[in-house]
């Protein structure tokens, strides 16, 4: 009893400052909508607050996971234990300057994709319907049709988890197909500037429209997902490789290898375990019948339920 009052108290003065929900359900905060709980969320409001959220979870000894949107994440049924810190929600404003837009981590792709064509700029209309944020994008080094974040990036503003300052280029981000220096430095991205060469606000919309119809067309929006669950491997194509295997359709659970699109595996239900055993099956007769591994695109948080 008397250890449930303490915690309680603890739990009371934790994180006071700062915006953040106890025992956030993640399905709630993830567009496959699937997850435990975070035993706390927070929704900085500055840069200061992040470095002012690490210091806290430091003290308590607690771990801390970033998040974005949520668009490229599978969280495990038994949630993510510490901090999860969501950048998306109170950091998202974006200015333009010249052929320059700098935006804040947790401005969404669309957004920010949106404020480049009011302003004349083209370049960024690959990622007007990639539904995340760009600090994720720059994780990520999200891309779509032909381009990715590394062909616009100019800077890359973060903190440490010690509240350093970082500052990088875009050769110093070390961007490769889905991959940047982002996760390797493990660095939380505050800010981003991006240049963009001037063209047509309605020829830019109307690139920009015509994406977004393509991909309504390909992929199934209606559907909860991570977005393509597998890399592309080289040489080939993941959903054809899957598709090819006979696998679109094929469930486990109320998830399944989505009929419209292959390379998305879709979730209609609530389980983790039921994804990550879909996942793994599709990886075991691709590897089996094709002979190529697929390696996952989305990450994967948290831990397991426990019996
Ligand atoms: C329907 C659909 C379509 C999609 N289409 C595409 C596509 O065409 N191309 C593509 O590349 N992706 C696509 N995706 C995947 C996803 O949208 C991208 O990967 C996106 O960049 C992820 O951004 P996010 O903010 O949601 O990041 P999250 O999913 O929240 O996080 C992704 C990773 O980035 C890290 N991260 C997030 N924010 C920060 C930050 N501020 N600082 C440090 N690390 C951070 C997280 O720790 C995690 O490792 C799609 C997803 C869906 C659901």
């Amino acid at each position: 009893m008397g250890t449930f009052v303490n915690e309680r108290k603890f739990a009371g003065e934790m994180f006071e400052k700062y915006e953040v929900i106890r025992n956030a359900e993640m399905r709630e905060y993830t567009t496959l909508k699937l997850g435990g709980p975070a035993e706390w969320l927070a929704f900085p409001r500055s840069r200061e607050e992040i470095i002012g959220l690490f210091a806290e979870a430091g003290r308590a000894g607690m771990p801390v996971t970033v998040i974005g949107h949520g668009s490229n994440l599978v969280v495990l049924d038994g949630g993510i234990p510490g901090l999860v810190i969501r950048v998306e929600k109170n950091m998202r404003g974006i200015r333009t300057e010249g052929n320059r837009i700098t935006a804040q981590a947790g401005a969404m792709l669309g957004a920010v994709a949106a404020a480049a064509a009011e302003a004349g700029l083209t370049g960024l209309e690959f990622a007007a319907g990639i539904p995340g944020t760009i600090g994720g994008a720059m994780t990520m080094n999200a891309g779509a049709y032909g381009g990715e974040m590394a062909d616009v990036t100019v800077r890359v503003d973060g903190v440490y988890p010690d509240g350093r300052a970082v500052s990088l280029n875009r050769e110093e981000m070390e961007f490769g197909y889905r991959t940047s220096a982002v996760s390797r430095l493990n660095f939380v991205v505050t800010e981003v500037t991006l240049e963009l060469e001037s063209g047509n606000p309605e020829a830019i919309r109307a690139k920009m429209a015509e994406l977004n119809a393509q991909r309504a067309e390909k992929q199934p929006l209606d559907a909860p997902s991570a977005g393509s669950t597998f890399k592309r491997p080289e040489g080939f194509f993941a959903a054809a490789l899957i598709d090819q295997c006979g696998l679109k359709g094929y469930s486990v659970g109320e998830t399944e290898v989505s009929r419209k699109h292959a390379g998305f595996l879709v979730n209609y239900g609530n389980s983790s375990a039921d994804y990550m055993a879909l996942m793994r099956h599709v990886q075991k007769i691709v590897e089996e019948r094709a002979g190529v591994r697929l390696e996952p695109e989305v990450r994967i948080l948290g831990k397991e339920a426990s019996i």
